[in-house]
């Protein structure tokens, strides 16, 4: 049969005392699909991506890894299971240096990466390892710089290193944009685009031009609730999409 979606989410909710943050959110990733969630500040874009990443409690709903229910699993176990996810607040090691972050994230990681270690038997592969990610990430001038010495744009595409060596089944991404000057989101954007097609992506992402160009359907909520989900021209077109990121209420 088919393969299991990489990604269902069912009637999520979550209230943080009388704010209804997320409020029944369905949506379904398929194998190698790239998929937005797109909205204006306070949509509940966060705080859906912290349910789907484990570092929050959904109050309503269920969410399924590769057919697998992980609605109560914490972060740790959904990393085994191959969640590989980046940090809107740095997660890096700030006095360490860039190869060493990456080397860090190596070693643990998803049972995938583990056995994929295994096989490679020695810690030199994950260094090596380590810098070949670094190497196509364009990160190899920076390899032995520590991570305070990166610019904010370098330090985004260290965090997609870090999660990507750990040679994840299904991406997370909580808004790599934000912060970043035109020239590093143009470099960000490329990144993105030269990930394996077999990858499924969820992006959470503020800025819609960015989320739509490189997703194949885009989600866009607002205070916590769905408004369409569609692909990047339809929800370009969708009315109250236009509203909200035109202003025009
Ligand atoms: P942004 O683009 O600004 O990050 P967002 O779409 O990610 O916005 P969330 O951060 O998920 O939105 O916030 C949704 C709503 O939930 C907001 O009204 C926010 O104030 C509230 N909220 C989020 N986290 C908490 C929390 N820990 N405690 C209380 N309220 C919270």
């Amino acid at each position: 049969g088919a393969a299991a979606p990489a990604l269902v989410v069912t009637g999520l909710g979550k209230r943080y005392g009388g704010v209804q943050a997320v409020d029944g959110i369905s949506l379904e990733l398929a194998a190698g699909e790239r998929m937005g969630v797109i909205g204006p500040n306070g949509a509940g874009k966060t705080t859906l991506f912290k349910m789907i990443a484990g570092d929050v409690a959904p109050t309503t709903g269920t969410i399924e890894l590769f057919g697998r229910d992980v609605t109560h699993m914490s972060t740790a176990p959904r990393a085994r299971l191959g969640v590989g996810r980046t940090f809107q607040v740095s997660n890096l090691f700030r006095d360490m240096s860039v190869l060493d972050n990456v080397r860090v994230a190596a070693r643990g990681g998803s049972s995938k990466a583990r056995a994929f270690w295994r096989t490679q038997g020695m810690t030199d592969d994950v260094t090596r390892e380590s810098i070949l990610m670094l190497d196509s990430l364009g990160l190899t001038g920076r390899r032995d710089d520590t991570v305070a010495d990166l610019s904010h744009g370098e330090k985004r595409q260290l965090e997609i290193a870090m999660a990507l060596v750990s040679h994840p089944s299904i991406l997370l991404l909580d808004e790599p944009a934000a912060g970043l000057s035109a020239a590093e989101r143009a470099t960000l954007r490329q990144l993105i685009e030269e990930l394996p097609r077999t990858l499924p992506i969820l992006l959470i992402e503020h800025d819609m031009t960015l989320a739509l160009g490189l997703t194949d359907r885009v989600m866009c909520m607002e205070n916590g609730r769905h408004v369409v989900t569609g692909t990047p021209d339809e929800v370009r077109e969708h009315p109250t999409v236009k509203e909200i990121y035109l202003g025009r209420r």
